[in-house]
């Protein structure tokens, strides 16, 4: 289907792409990337009247290191995070989801905060995003101001930005040195994950001195598996222990039934992914 008409600015500072939202009011609508944004509007599903092209803005775009965190800017792309030597090396949880979303095409087109913002719960970035405990950063009218990952996705498809904010960046906390896994189940290449579990560890003298466990797809939104996480920490970094921390994962969760599974099996496949993305992010 063709789309409703609309209005298209394409700004080349965050302050003009700001000013042009809040004077196209309700209506209208950021486009990144347009990866998810292009098939709502085709469908019909979304008629904003402006959209508001953030493509080039260039303070939007790019990688940096800035002390103990990376700043990864909103429309930096899939296939730039995925070949970063920085994102490599501080935050290679990251890497390891980006590398399972979609195809190489949606890859060079698609951003990281566009996936965010849209915030499908099958989607692959949200659960490194909270399991990293990085930080989201808007800018609105009224200037700027920061939301934990924790807080940022509330729902659905939905998350904290108002309509008249622009999600600038994402500050990530280094990870420098852990063992990182994403593992994902789907049913055929390149497809969303039914579920998927994002883990990085960091493994001193064979016992797990720090673990960070998140789900994508058991909830409305990304969750953090807390009780795996308590349980692995002091746990020696061997199969057996590992198995009885991921027995937890299904646990505070609250799955949906759809056609690709049930709960009963979203919860069995929370536990076994666990198991597994544990596993391969000590390396054992
Ligand atoms: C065939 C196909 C397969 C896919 N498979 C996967 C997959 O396996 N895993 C996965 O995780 N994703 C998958 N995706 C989604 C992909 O990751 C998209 O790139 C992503 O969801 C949206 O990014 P975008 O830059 O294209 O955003 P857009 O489509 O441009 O925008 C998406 C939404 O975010 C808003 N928005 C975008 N950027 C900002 C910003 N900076 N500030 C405020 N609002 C903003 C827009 O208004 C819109 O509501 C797939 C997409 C396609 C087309």
């Amino acid at each position: 289907m063709i789309p409703a008409a609309f209005d298209y600015t394409a700004p080349s500072t965050v302050e003009d792409a700001v000013r042009a939202l809040a004077e196209s009011g309700e209506d209208a609508k950021v486009i990144a990337g347009g990866q998810s944004l292009i098939p709502v509007l085709r469908m019909r599903l979304a008629a904003p009247t402006t959209l508001v092209d953030i493509g080039r803005v260039p303070e939007l775009r790019g990688i940096r290191d800035d002390g103990d965190e990376l700043v990864i800017g909103a429309t930096t792309t899939h296939y730039e995070v995925q070949r970063d030597p920085l994102v490599r090396v501080h935050a290679p949880l990251l890497r390891a989801a980006t590398d399972t979303v979609a195809d190489p095409q949606v890859r060079h087109r698609g951003t990281f905060g566009g996936a965010l913002v849209h915030a499908d719960p099958a989607g692959d970035l949200l659960a490194p995003t909270l399991a990293l405990d990085a930080e989201l950063v808007l800018h609105g009218p009224a200037g700027r101001r920061t939301v934990a990952a924790a807080d940022f996705f509330t729902d659905y498809f939905t998350t904290a930005l108002r309509q008249d904010e622009l999600l600038v960046a994402v500050r990530i906390p280094k990870h420098t040195g852990w063992g990182a896994h994403y593992e994902k189940f789907s049913r055929v290449a390149q497809a969303w994950s039914i579920v998927a579990v994002a883990v990085a560890v960091r493994v001193e003298g064979g016992v797990i001195a720090e673990a960070r466990v998140a789900l994508t797809n058991m909830s409305a939104v990304p969750v953090r598996a807390d009780a795996v996480e308590r349980a692995l920490v002091g746990s020696p970094a061997t199969a057996e222990s590992i198995k009885a921390a991921a027995a937890h994962a299904a646990e505070g969760t609250s799955p949906t039934a759809d056609g690709d599974a049930d709960v009963a099996y979203r919860q069995h496949l929370a536990r076994v992914l666990t198991s597994r993305a544990v596993t391969a992010a000590v390396g054992a």
